[in-house]
């Protein structure tokens, strides 16, 4: 495909731009002004767009196909809750308005949104209270373990280590270590579930608390949580929940009733907001009672007259752990989500997202090894161990997947599972494309015994073959320059 560079021909525009309606020249001290004009691509406004177009086209998303990347819930986002966050009202306000009602009514309706988006979280998982702040899940997580480093500091205790079973998420260890926690593994057990005695070998007084997955990037949902959740407080420590996957238990379970002190959710995940692309996200995080007094500052408090407030003076709390209250739009659009489903609509989130799992999980298993036989909940690993006996790796099986059309699922993750193959297709696809990709997965499997060379040779299809990830990861070039003359 030709850089945009390539089309340049000189002279030609695509732009006007309008007569100059300040005083020109002077306003820039001259060492910031350019010294020669930019090297901008002279094109038509039809080269442009039909440049950025054809471009927009190369790219994989939720809206061109199926994408069940594992533990990244890439699910179908309606763009009804997007009208809503784009409501002049919502989107043109600014973070600096007046909050009080005598001449601060342009920004009760924000605070309400923020404090009943609190509400809704609140009941939906079982906490006392919630932040909004943090901007994405592992922002969240962080915000989260300081809040348990606050906890133990204000008890006089030293606690330094934070477990974390080697099936939790990634970003889970790297919070601890940034909040200044040694993070120790806990192994799985024969079953896929958290070692129960290797954590209560583990339990003493220098651990903080433990970091659960749940459900686990296993797929998941461990029947010991609450004797976990016993364990880690008669220890004296604070059980941290990874909610940022939360399309399982909406509605169903409320990780505060399992013993869970602290846990975040995605709402770029779960709450109408794709995640991936780079766009705004949001982590909120909800507490039990007795870390409420850590939470982040400022929060919204609704006062005896129905109005709505900002309170800033908290002795015990973290901080400010984001500038203002968190990615505005994204809460906004999660409160929407929330209000149009209702109760019963969220329950049917959970039941589709667990049962769509579970029927690509039945028909995939005759042709896929899977580590651990038994149901699954948003999302179900598989491996490539019956594969690789051809030669055929995880990698290979992706790469075949791109010429069948859909986006692959995520692979080698989790790490306890060897060549492992992680597929969430999300509550929103219907039986008929689950139908198609189990269609081109057992077609995969056939050719990998019987042409293997053939799968190792995909994609076929796609703009660019294989890639050196490596290379491509490491020096990523983005930018579009003028050829050297
Ligand atoms: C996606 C994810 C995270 C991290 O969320 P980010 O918004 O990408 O920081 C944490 N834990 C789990 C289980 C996840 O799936």
């Amino acid at each position: 495909m030709q850089l945009i560079y390539e089309k340049s021909f000189p002279g030609r525009r695509g732009t006007s731009l309008p007569e100059l309606d300040v005083p020109a020249g002077n306003a820039l001290p001259p060492t910031l002004l350019r010294q020669k004009p930019a090297e901008l691509p002279e094109v038509s406004e039809l080269d442009g767009v039909r440049h950025f177009v054809n471009l927009s086209r190369r790219n994989v998303s939720v809206d061109t196909c199926f994408y069940p990347l594992g533990s990244c819930t890439m699910k179908y986002n309606p763009k009804f809750h997007d009208r809503i966050a784009d409501l002049p009202g919502f989107a043109d306000l600014h973070p600096l308005l007046p909050q009080l009602r005598h001449g601060g009514a342009l920004t009760q309706g924000a605070l309400a949104v923020l404090y009943e988006t609190e509400t809704l979280l609140c009941d939906l998982l079982g906490f006392a209270a919630f932040t909004m702040q943090p901007l994405a899940g592992a922002h969240g997580e962080l915000t989260g373990v300081m809040m348990m480093a606050a906890y133990h500091k204000d008890r006089g205790e030293k606690r330094s280590v934070m477990l974390i079973p080697d099936s939790a998420h990634g970003t889970n260890p790297a919070s601890a270590a940034l909040a200044g926690f040694e993070a120790r593994t806990i192994g799985t057990d024969a079953n896929g579930n958290t070692d129960v005695e290797a954590l209560r070998r583990a339990l003493s007084k220098d651990v903080a608390g433990i970091m659960l997955t749940c459900p686990s990037t296993l797929g998941l949902f461990d029947p010991n949580i609450r004797e976990i959740c016993r364990c880690v407080h008669e220890a004296g420590g604070l059980v941290y929940g990874d909610g940022a996957n939360f399309n399982a238990l909406l509605g169903r379970v409320r990780p505060g009733d399992l013993g869970v002190d602290v846990a975040h959710v995605n709402l770029h995940k779960t709450f109408a907001t794709p995640h991936g692309g780079g766009g705004p996200g949001a982590g909120p995080v909800g507490v039990c009672e007795k870390l409420v007094p850590y939470l982040p500052t400022s929060r919204v408090m609704k006062r005896a007259d129905g109005s709505y407030v900002l309170e800033y003076q908290f002795p015990k709390t973290i901080g400010y752990i984001a500038p203002f209250y968190g990615n505005f739009g994204v809460i906004v659009k999660a409160y929407a989500y929330m209000l149009t489903l209702g109760r019963d609509g969220l329950r049917r989130v959970s039941d589709a997202a667990v049962l769509n799992a579970n029927y690509l999980r039945a028909h995939l298993r005759q042709a896929y090894h899977e580590p651990f036989d038994r149901p699954c909940m948003h999302e179900c690993v598989l491996s490539a161990k019956h594969q690789i006996k051809q030669g055929v790796h995880a990698l290979d099986i992706a790469k075949a997947l791109l010429d069948a059309g859909f986006h692959p699922p995520t692979i080698y993750f989790p790490l306890v599972v060897p060549e492992a193959i992680m597929i969430e297709p999300t509550e929103t696809e219907s039986k008929q494309t689950l139908d198609a990709f189990i269609q081109a997965m057992l077609d995969i499997a056939r050719l990998a015994e019987t042409d293997p060379a053939r799968v190792k040779a995909a994609p076929r299809t796609t703009p660019v073959a294989r890639l050196d990830e490596t290379r491509a990861a490491r020096s990523l070039d983005l930018a579009s320059r003028p050829a050297a003359p």
